[in-house]
């Protein structure tokens, strides 16, 4: 395995996931799953809470999904889920070039099978060209679903009565059938070859967990074999992220949740952000990361850092920040010249708008 600790300038960071889907058919709960498995897997504090993200560790997604992954397979170190779940904010969340994640879960109720919303983020993820992959979930209301808590999907489904089977297969055949029709060739996912040109559906249960390993496998399957060149970035490098949310914090003002996806943020670094009339060009005064909850005294809920590093989310807090909008672009200036970086913001911002026109 290698050595996530060695520090040269290029390295891997760990793929930013997003998990869309209509309201009601379980994009909550399949998070707070993953999260739940990997606290109880996990050494305490493996998973760590970002600011609007969770990064779950190889070695806790290798826990997790026991003999369906070898770690040695793999050198990305881990996946990092966006806590925000919900096509909203990622129709808005976007870069130029793709789109704030790299990966995408839809989740798809195995009863209702594609609602509007599921149509909605089906076209973000086709106009985005993000690779996703379909859980589809509730797999334990089955009339007669016989349940192994946690258990990888196959041996759950080989498990079932044929009557049962055949009940979950019509559902899971109907959602490969409605993919289809929109133009992705789709299958279960221990059937799909290449999941470049096919869409790998993993039934699964937020409830009783089942199919979570399998999830979490295919996930770092195909980060690895398909995205691997795009996770190689310089590290040291100025850093570049997409603001999730604008708030107001206690103590500190406006500040930006950010989601980092290449280089590194510094105290002191100044920064050019989009806002709703102007961009902006500040001076980072924190940066944030909530504090473990152990740690958690009357004092504030976030710790300061000095510095951090791609692929993470954190708070930054700046003067100037009132007019800032979510789904802009951030980036760090370093040794460049301010302008540049401004041109880069500005272009970025005006891809967004053309993307949110067509959308119409
Ligand atoms: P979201 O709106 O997509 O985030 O959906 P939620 O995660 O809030 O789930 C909506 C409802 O479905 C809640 O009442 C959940 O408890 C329930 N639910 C979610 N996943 C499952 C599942 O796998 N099985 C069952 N039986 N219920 C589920």
């Amino acid at each position: 395995m290698s050595d996530s600790t060695t520090s040269t300038d290029a390295a891997l960071r760990t793929p930013i996931v997003a998990v869309l889907g209509h309201v009601d058919h379980g994009k909550t709960s399949v998070l707070d799953k993953v999260r739940g498995s990997a606290v109880i897997e996990g050494e305490a504090g493996a998973i760590t809470q970002h600011i609007g993200a969770t990064a779950v560790p190889l070695d806790v997604i290798s826990e997790i999904a026991g003999e369906l992954v070898d770690p040695t397979d793999f050198d990305l170190p881990g996946l990092l889920f966006i806590d925000t779940p919900g096509h909203h904010s990622f129709a808005t969340l976007r870069s130029r070039g793709g789109a704030l994640a790299d990966i995408a879960i839809l989740v798809v109720d195995v009863n209702d099978g594609f609602q509007p919303q599921t149509e909605e983020a089906i076209e973000i993820l086709k106009r985005s060209e993000t690779p996703f992959i379909v859980a589809a979930n509730k797999i334990d209301t089955v009339p007669g679903w016989n349940p192994t808590e946690d258990a990888p999907v196959q041996a759950t489904y080989e498990s079932q009565s044929d009557r049962v089977r055949g009940d979950l297969d019509e559902k899971l055949y109907e959602i490969i059938g409605q993919l289809s029709d929109r133009g992705f060739s789709a299958d279960l996912y221990w059937r799909v070859q290449n999941f470049q040109n096919n869409v790998g559906v993993v039934p699964v249960s937020a409830m009783t967990g089942e199919g979570i390993p399998d999830l979490l496998t295919v996930m770092m399957g195909l980060s690895q074999r398909y995205m691997k060149e795009a996770m190689e970035i310089d590290v040291a490098g100025p850093g570049v992220g997409t603001v999730l949310e604008v708030k107001e914090e206690k103590g500190f003002g406006t500040t930006l949740d950010v989601v980092l996806y290449d280089g590194t943020v510094k105290e002191d670094d100044t920064i050019v952000v989009g806002g709703a009339d102007s961009t902006i060009v500040t001076d980072v005064r924190a940066l944030l990361k909530p504090r473990p909850l152990s740690e958690i005294r009357t004092e504030s809920r976030f710790e300061d850092v000095d510095e951090l590093k791609a692929a993470a989310g954190i708070k930054i807090a700046a003067p100037e920040l009132d007019d800032a909008m979510s789904g802009a672009p951030m980036r760090v200036v370093r040794d460049r010249e301010i302008d540049d970086v401004v041109s880069e913001v500005e272009a970025e911002l005006a891809d967004i708008a053309v993307d949110t026109e067509e959308q119409g």
